[in-house]
């Protein structure tokens, strides 16, 4: 396959010509996979193909696994991390370079507002940068043990490593994946998700450009059945990396066990409660609390879907959060000023619709929305409950949608309680003046993210996983480079 025969022209409705990458991108080619398949890239909005894509099994991860194994040995563990790190960064600057065609890109495959969509691409250019700083300074430490012995520890890359990401937020999930895997030198195996292959496949042509040897990074579209299984199963990757939902985490966890025992990074749902006490700044709880569990469509894995509000001051939250989301535009990912795009997935449609549905049979109060917006693409209203109970699925299940339950509280001892009523520890928030009853409140959650007067701050540089069952790890910041090394020590006798 030559690179043109794996590259498509796609016009947009704002009359823009893209160019999008089809094939399987491994040792730098893009290529065929080994049976032929290809499968269709949906765009949500409307519901039709964008193009298809070559499907990568359990063949082409063998294939790219092989790829990826002989650049270590023969190459990339040998390039020292000063060397890495401007490879990183000249990656970086042709992200930005091309980071219109790239936001367009992922708003036609995700269906996110294009504004969010160039947003996502900035953001993993951040991250890859933060990365590309620390790839010089992946080192041991020499550790005192007695007068004759001289100790040190290495911080040694695994080889080859695999990595499986959603399609939430494909190219900022890439960069989480890519940045500290590359900083510390290891190569990659990686398969974005089903529904959103191509900022990954457009990524691999610049990564190509930057000059990353070939084989250090290896891109495989694929379902998860197939292709993501045969990574969690695979006997030459000595660490995989995951994010999706706790189902899938726990099918490879048990893969990994029963095959090498290879490491496992898990990053996976959440069902976060957002607190709001009766001395918040209303205004501002409820604008964060809207972005809290509205952002991204609702398709977000810290999502505050769970909003508590004191008692006193619940009936001004709800009238006031009602009318700050009847403000919001939903509509295509190209039409100027929308907020709220569709869904991913007629899969993803449906299984939202089924919980709201289970919200107004469980006897929960539907005040806002509760139905399709439109008749054509994925789209959902913004939908709000109330009268909900810990006991109710919308309050215990990821939705991975726009539908917030709200819901009463008196006093702190009672809603740290009702928060803690869920298998997931992703994130929480907290809204308050008082900066005490912050802080104990913060310290007293059990979740690996507390926002306190805001909601969904993530930086490059702040780690970021989960409590229970919402994940095993942390990634971003410096924490994440634990995850892609091994630590040697060495002993060295300097007496008899
Ligand atoms: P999923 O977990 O099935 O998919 C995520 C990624 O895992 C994709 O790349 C997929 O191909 C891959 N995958 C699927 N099955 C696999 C397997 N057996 N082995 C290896 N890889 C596999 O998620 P989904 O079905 O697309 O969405 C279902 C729910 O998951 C959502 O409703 C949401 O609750 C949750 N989710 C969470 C996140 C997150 O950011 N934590 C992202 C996406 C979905």
């Amino acid at each position: 396959m030559s690179d043109a025969s794996s590259t498509e022209k796609v016009n947009l409705p704002n009359g823009k010509t893209l160019t999008v990458y089809t094939g399987l991108f491994i040792n730098n080619k893009f290529v065929e996979s080994v049976d032929g398949r290809r499968f269709e890239t949906i765009d949500p909005a409307t519901e039709k193909p964008i193009v298809n894509v070559a499907e990568g099994t359990a063949a082409d991860i063998d294939v790219a696994v092989d790829a990826a194994s002989e650049a270590f040995e023969k190459v990339w563990q040998h390039v020292d991390g000063k060397a890495r790190g401007r490879l990183l960064y000249k990656l970086t600057d042709l992200l930005m370079r091309d980071r219109e065609e790239l936001g367009y890109l992922e708003a036609l495959d995700t269906g996110k507002p294009i504004k969010s969509a160039t947003g996502d691409v900035e953001d993993a250019v951040d991250v890859l940068r933060y990365y590309a700083g620390w790839a010089d300074k992946i080192h041991g430490k020499v550790i005192e043990t007695s007068h004759d012995k001289f100790c040190y520890t290495r911080h040694e890359p695994f080889g080859v490593v695999g990595q499986i990401i959603p399609w939430n937020y494909p190219i900022s999930m890439l960069s989480w994946k890519l940045g500290p895997a590359l900083a510390c030198g290891n190569t990659i195996v990686l398969k974005p998700a089903e529904q959103t292959p191509l900022s990954a496949l457009k990524t691999a042509s610049l990564i190509r450009e930057a000059g990353f040897p070939p084989g250090v990074v290896n891109i495989v579209p694929g379902y998860g059945h197939t292709a993501g299984a045969a990574i969690a199963n695979h006997m030459k990757i000595a660490k995989v990396a995951f994010t999706g939902s706790t189902t899938v985490g726990r099918s490879i966890l048990k893969a990994a066990a029963e095959s090498n025992l290879k490491k496992v990074t898990l990053e996976l749902g959440g069902k976060s409660p957002n607190i709001i006490f009766e001395d918040a700044d209303l205004g501002q709880a409820i604008k964060w609390a809207h972005n809290g569990v509205f952002s991204n469509a609702g398709q977000n894995c810290c999502a505050g879907s769970r909003v508590y509000v004191q008692d006193t001051v619940y009936n001004e939250f709800i009238e006031k959060y009602k009318e700050f989301a009847l403000s919001k535009k939903i509509g295509s990912q190209f039409e100027p000023g929308v907020n709220q795009g569709p869904q991913i997935s007629k899969v993803q449609f449906d299984r939202i619709m089924e919980y709201i549905q289970a919200g107004k049979s469980e006897g929960a109060k539907l005040i806002l929305g509760g139905d399709r917006h439109g008749t054509e693409g994925y789209f959902i209203q913004q939908t709000m409950f109330t009268d909900v109970n810990e006991n109710m699925k919308i309050m215990q299940e990821e939705i991975f949608g726009p539908v917030v339950a709200i819901a009463k509280f008196k006093t702190v001892e009672e809603v740290i309680e009702k928060a803690h009523l869920t298998k997931y520890g992703l994130a929480a928030a907290v809204f308050t003046k008082d900066i005490t009853r912050a802080i104990k409140i913060s310290n007293a959650l059990k979740a690996g993210t507390v926002w306190v007067n805001c909601y969904n701050q993530v930086n490059c540089n702040t780690p970021f996983g989960g409590f229970k069952e919402s994940g095993h790890g942390r990634e971003l910041g410096k924490y994440a480079l634990a995850n892609y090394t091994e630590v040697k020590t060495v002993q060295i006798n300097l007496g008899k």
